[in-house]
């Protein structure tokens, strides 16, 4: 049974780059016949910004993006990051970082290099850090839009952070276990996440979790090539026309929607989308280029 997901971080409004990957995240599970979670990943306190989840269920009912099941919130779910991270220190698979943030600098290096890693007692006021072999630690996998990937975690990141000094949870934990606790076989999310997921698939591995079939979506820039992010202040989605929205999303994710579909009701393109959706049209390229 496939199970997908949607897992926005309301940090802000959603914009037409976040509707893209909620939209092919979407087909991809309808067209399988199977289950969309939606998740609100608020477990970075301090970046939440009020009204956000909001506007994000709001926005994904006016586009007709549906959901299964009730909604899912990371801050409500504190305790089975805690109990993954118990199991990494029972593992010795974990250890307790007390580099502040100069230290860290310091070092002149972009990879953590190992200082605290005899310290495998739990410290207060510490970051817990996974232990990323040395000197090799390579993951590969195969990617639905962006094929074979290869990446060397002990090379590119060292050992993460999976719980922060100011006592968070970090993403990649988080993401990892709701995705094996909910049971998700397929993640379809933005490609500024393709540089993560080794991590991930890294860290499934030592709590003994499946790894799902992941997919990454390319971004939107503008043609002066800015990211639309909701940290770059992207215009807000335009709600007048949703039929013309996610026409254009489908043009741009490969999709060759006809053209006389644009003026059709939503539901009627929804339902093109689901009858003609094929992952393998959508552009390996990072960048898709919009201006409205
Ligand atoms: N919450 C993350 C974001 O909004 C996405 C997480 C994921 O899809 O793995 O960027
Ligand atoms: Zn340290």
């Amino acid at each position: 049974m496939y199970i997908g997901r949607f897992a926005p971080s309301p940090t802000g409004a959603l914009h037409l780059g976040s509707l893209l990957t909620a939209l092919a995240s979407w087909c991809d599970a309808r067209a399988a016949q199977g289950k969309w979670l939606l998740r609100i990943e608020d477990i970075d306190t301090p970046r939440i910004q009020q009204g956000a989840v909001e506007h994000i269920l709001h926005s994904l009912e006016h586009y007709g993006l549906y959901w299964d099941d009730e909604v899912s919130y990371q801050s409500q779910r504190t305790c089975y990051y805690q109990q993954a991270l118990d199991i990494l220190q029972h593992k010795q698979l974990i250890f307790w970082c007390t580099c502040s943030r100069s230290q860290l600098a310091q070092t002149g290096s972009a990879i953590y290099t190992g200082q605290c890693r005899t310290q495998q007692q739990f410290k207060a006021n510490a970051a817990a850090r996974l232990a990323v072999p040395q000197p090799n630690c390579l993951i590969q996998f195969n990617d639905g839009v962006f094929g074979a990937q290869y990446e060397d975690i002990s090379q590119t990141v060292g050992d993460f952070p999976l719980y922060r000094r100011d006592s968070i949870f970090t993403y990649q934990l988080a993401v990892v276990v709701d995705d094996a606790l909910q049971g998700i076989t397929h993640i379809v999310r933005g490609a500024d996440l393709l540089d993560n997921t080794a991590r991930q698939i890294y860290l499934q591995r030592c709590l003994d979790y499946q790894t799902p079939f992941y997919s990454h979506i390319p971004l939107i820039v503008t043609s002066k090539g800015e990211k639309l992010s909701k940290q770059t202040g992207a215009k807000a989605l335009d709600f007048t026309n949703p039929s013309a929205t996610l026409w254009q999303l489908l043009v741009l994710l490969g999709q060759n929607p006809p053209k006389p579909l644009q003026y059709e009701a939503k539901e009627d393109i929804l339902t093109w989308a689901i009858n003609h959706w094929d992952l393998s049209n959508i552009p390996a390229t990072l960048k898709l280029i919009t201006d409205n």
